[in-house]
């Protein structure tokens, strides 16, 4: 394997490589046929806790599980009962998932706990380490259902969300050990929260490309996701002349080419990930084409002046064929700024190490959801990006090296004000504060408030089957 020079002195370093055995060790207690599967409120979310609270109760923290299951280490600053600064990210995954997407930022926020602790008493803040357990959302189909709790939004429509076994949000609580009726504890106050820090692999290909092993996010992707409907007509394939015609897949099948085209143009990302036609037989004219939109970008106005587009010269192209067109939106998640201050102390921290290029650091904004989303709606949130290998992620293919990792805990750890950057960081050294978390203004509101939570969520995939979507949120409804 290729090894940057610069990076070359970090190879041996022994934080990069416990939390690579960590990463090892998680994905060891899963067992899912041909991959790794950890679910929320399931047997693997028992034992990825267990596993989790024994490495933070061996770095010195106090652990507990929230009432949304997530878990929970504490380690108080100069005194006690300080707000907290959280580090984090979550355990439970996809199905057939790689090792890093989550559990790496939980673990490299234990590293950088280990070099912490010796300045614990210069802290002017307490530092948790929490361990979502619902970001994927893959079995009650949401996702983030575990920071919204900590951020006190949760929906109670949301306990009537069912399982492939058709297992309620409700049941699996209370088999799980958990009391529904308490979730409203798990809610964090603003005031008892500094901020949130999230390092995560990039699942993308941006710092591959630029040849960084870090990045600072500047937000986290909106997402607007859609079920479309092509109605035509289904004749015999031999005997139908073209012009008595009305092909639904042919007209998809411009649909889908119009909304590639459109989404390079416009430097939005759109993705026609499902399709399915009737009748479905090979002498059959179809009848039906039922497929999926998903639709993010960046910024909320690029992505409605993309849809506005697309949503035109779609029913014009279903006009053109006799053609009937009805799209349904089931998801709409707008874009979540990552706060200013904590985009300038991840620079500052990436800038200390030996990144190449780290006196620039790269910024880059997420294309898949995070807990941040969530965690958005009651505190500064900030991310660090670490290099994955090909952007491949939700696969068992997912891979980072080493030596991304150990300048990753590098950053994190600057900028937490740990080691001999002590003055760079959230910290300080306890005078001075160069970044006053405290005082940062709320996070603004996201603009589209009339849509209810449960599609708030950012990058969500869209589900398994377009076809099998109920009602679309509130707020948004067909277009
Ligand atoms: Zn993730």
């Amino acid at each position: 394997m290729h090894v940057p020079e610069r990076t070359r002195s970090s190879i041996t370093d022994p934080s990069a490589a416990r939390a690579l055995s960590r990463c090892d060790e998680l994905a060891g207690i899963t067992s899912m046929e041909g991959g790794i599967l950890r679910t929320y409120l399931s047997e693997e979310h028992h034992r990825q806790n267990d596993l989790a609270a024994s490495w933070m109760q061996e770095a010195g923290l106090s652990t507990r599980i929230d009432a949304a299951g997530t878990l929970i280490g504490r380690m108080e600053g100069r005194e006690p009962g300080l707000p907290a600064l959280l580090l984090g990210s979550h355990l439970d995954s996809v199905p057939g998932a790689g090792r890093y997407d989550g559990p790496l930022g939980v673990i490299m926020a234990l590293e950088v706990i280990h070099r912490l602790a010796p300045h614990r008493d210069q802290l002017p803040f307490a530092v948790e380490v929490v361990a979502f357990a619902d970001e994927e959302g893959s079995r009650f189909g949401s996702g983030l259902f575990t920071s919204y709790a900590m951020a006190g939004a949760w929906q109670q429509d949301w306990w009537e969300h069912t399982d492939d076994q058709g297992l309620t949000l409700r049941e699996a609580f209370e088999s799980f050990g958990l009391d529904p009726t308490r979730i409203g504890e798990a809610a964090r106050a603003p005031e008892e929260i500094r901020g949130y820090l999230e390092a995560h692999i990039e699942q993308s290909t941006q710092l591959e490309e630029a040849g960084r092993a870090l990045g600072v996010v500047t937000s986290i992707v909106g997402e607007r996701c859609f079920t479309l409907t092509v109605t035509g007509e289904a004749r015999h394939a031999g005997g139908t002349a073209y012009h008595h015609r009305r092909d639904a897949l042919v007209g998809a099948a411009e649909m889908i080419a119009a909304v590639e085209e459109i989404g390079r143009r416009r430097e939005v990302v759109a993705t026609v990930g499902q399709i399915e036609a009737a009748p479905g037989a090979v002498n059959v004219i179809p009848r039906e084409v039922v497929f999926s939109i998903d639709l993010r970008a960046p910024a909320d106005a690029p992505r409605e002046a993309a849809w506005e587009e697309m949503s035109a010269r779609l029913h014009e192209l279903a006009e053109a064929r006799g053609l009937r067109l009805t799209v349904e939106e089931f998801l709409r998640a707008p874009a979540v700024e990552c706060s200013a201050p904590l985009q300038k102390v991840i620079a500052a921290a990436i800038s200390t190490t030996d990144d190449a290029g780290a006196e620039d650091p790269l910024h880059t904004y997420s294309r898949a959801g995070h807990d941040g989303v969530a965690m958005s709606e009651v505190t500064e949130i900030g991310m660090l990006f670490i290099r994955c290998t090909g952007g491949i992620s939700h696969h068992p293919d997912e891979h980072v090296t080493a030596p991304d990792v150990a300048l990753g805990i590098q950053a994190f750890e600057a900028g937490l004000g740990a080691g001999p950057q002590l003055k760079m960081g959230l910290a300080d050294n306890g005078s001075g504060q160069r970044v006053q978390l405290g005082r940062l203004r709320p996070s603004p509101r996201p603009p589209d408030r009339s849509t209810s939570r449960t599609s708030r969520r950012g990058g969500r995939s869209c589900p398994r089957s377009a076809r099998s979507r109920t009602a679309p949120p509130s707020g948004s409804g067909s277009t």
